[in-house]
């Protein structure tokens, strides 16, 4: 019988399975996953469920008997440890498996700190289930805590302290908050946002050391300025590294994440990469881009899936992500990145922060992120995908329908 494996059990393996059987593969499927719950998805980490809204069983993206009923072989809490591509093999525990075709959904795993002290007790990160537990148990009570790295997880995190009334402090050695994600005018958006909440910001600066208390936990956070900062937990949330190891060991190309075609096809014609782990050519970009967002796993398995069982797929979706700090909620369309845009427009009312901007390059729209303004992703992309060169009077006046620019 045909075998099709999946290593990674996340949201991109786990839905690369249930298209394989939507589809009406009848071969066997087997999920690897590493990590002891069956797959889960993570956004409710830092938003929901840290704040103790939301229950665990929401975050999962098949209840446990979905993988019996459609005959998944779902082996949670197993590392895959190496692939022989010539073989057609995987190995985990010891034991070897043969694949007709196999997809590396392996994702990413957060990028640790290097700095003395970093392994303290009370030191976290930020990427499991069990990693929000902590987080939320170390929240209770109103402590005194040091978020290192201003980007969406570290916003996200430091909005979650704030409503569990802890003490916030920012440390990030950009001068703004999601400088490398959506660029300075944007980020001044959320940096108010969280100073009106009662967070600091400390931009410009590092951690250099973590320093203990006496019952060695983290007590305190020296920056690169010599500011010392007491914290009683210290968040972490400087990035994270594609999950690559399986990948190079086996020979496969690898760039930033594992380097696939726009049907995402690895360098190995049976093996295939999907989600965070996915350095992927886009061609509405016209370049590889591995984008570390929700919604790439949620469509890029499915594709590779899709991709898999023979049929023709580009895979060529328009970067797509969303946050939710305290009553904000947005969605971004695009990657508006620095430098590849040279002015942003706003419709609507964005000191009321219920706005959309539109990042413009040469007139053409790069990206555009909607702020407590709903239904209007659709449009905005359409308008990324039409390139054609938009008159930002019109984009900017809330009375020209978005459909009609
Ligand atoms: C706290 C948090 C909040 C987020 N919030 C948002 C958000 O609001 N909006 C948004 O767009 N995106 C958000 N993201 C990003 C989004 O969750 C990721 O893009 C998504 O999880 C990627 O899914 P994936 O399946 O590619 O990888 P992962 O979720 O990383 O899953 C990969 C799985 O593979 C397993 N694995 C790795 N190697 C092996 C191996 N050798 N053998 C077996 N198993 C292996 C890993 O343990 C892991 O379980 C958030 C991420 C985090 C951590």
């Amino acid at each position: 019988m045909t075998r099709f494996v999946i290593v990674g059990g996340g949201l991109a393996g786990a839905k690369a399975a249930e298209t394989l059987r939507a589809e009406g593969f009848d071969g066997e499927i087997v999920l690897f996953g590493a990590e002891p719950e069956p797959p889960y998805e993570r956004p409710p980490l830092s938003k929901g469920y840290l704040l103790g809204k939301a229950e665990r069983e929401s975050a999962f993206v098949h209840s446990a008997q979905w993988y019996a009923d459609h005959n998944v072989d779902l082996r949670t809490g197993v590392t895959v440890t190496a692939i022989d591509p010539a073989a057609h093999e995987v190995t985990s525990g010891g034991s070897a498996m043969t694949y007709d075709k196999l997809l590396l959904a392996t994702g990413a795993s957060p990028r640790r700190i290097d700095i003395p002290g970093a392994t303290l007790d009370g030191v976290r990160y930020l990427r499991t289930l069990p990693d929000s537990d902590r987080l939320r148990e170390a929240f209770a009570g109103g402590r005194r805590v040091v978020v290192i790295g201003a980007g969406w997880i570290g916003l996200e995190t430091a909005a979650a302290a704030r409503m569990a009334d802890c003490q916030v402090t920012v440390v990030e050695p950009q001068p703004g908050a999601l400088y490398g994600s959506v660029g300075p005018e944007l980020g001044r958006v959320f940096e108010d946002l969280h100073r009106s909440h009662g967070v600091e910001f400390r931009f410009g600066e590092t951690a250099a050391e973590f320093h203990g208390d006496a019952s060695g936990r983290v007590g305190s956070v020296l920056t690169s300025a010599g500011a010392v900062l007491p914290a009683d937990v210290v968040v972490v949330g400087i990035g994270v590294m594609p999950n690559v190891g399986l990948a190079s060991s086996a020979g496969l190309e690898v760039s930033n994440g594992v380097v696939t075609d726009a049907a995402l096809r690895t360098s190995h014609p049976d093996i295939y990469a999907a989600g965070d782990v996915a350095q992927t050519f886009l061609p509405l970009l016209g370049r590889h881009v591995r984008v570390e967002h929700w919604a790439n796993a949620l469509n890029g398995g499915p594709a590779a899936a899709r991709s898999m069982l023979g049929q023709q797929v580009t895979y060529d979706r328009v970067p797509y992500f969303y946050s939710d700090q305290y009553d904000l909620g947005m969605e971004c369309s695009g990657l508006p990145e620095p430098g590849t845009y040279d002015e942003v427009v706003y419709r609507g009312d964005r000191a009321g922060l219920e706005f959309i901007a539109f990042w413009l390059s040469a007139g053409k729209l790069v990206a555009g992120m909607n702020v407590n303004v709903w239904d209007v992703t659709e449009d905005v992309q359409a308008l990324i995908r039409s390139g054609r060169v938009l008159d930002p009077v019109r984009l900017a006046d809330p009375a020209v329908p978005l459909a009609e620019i």
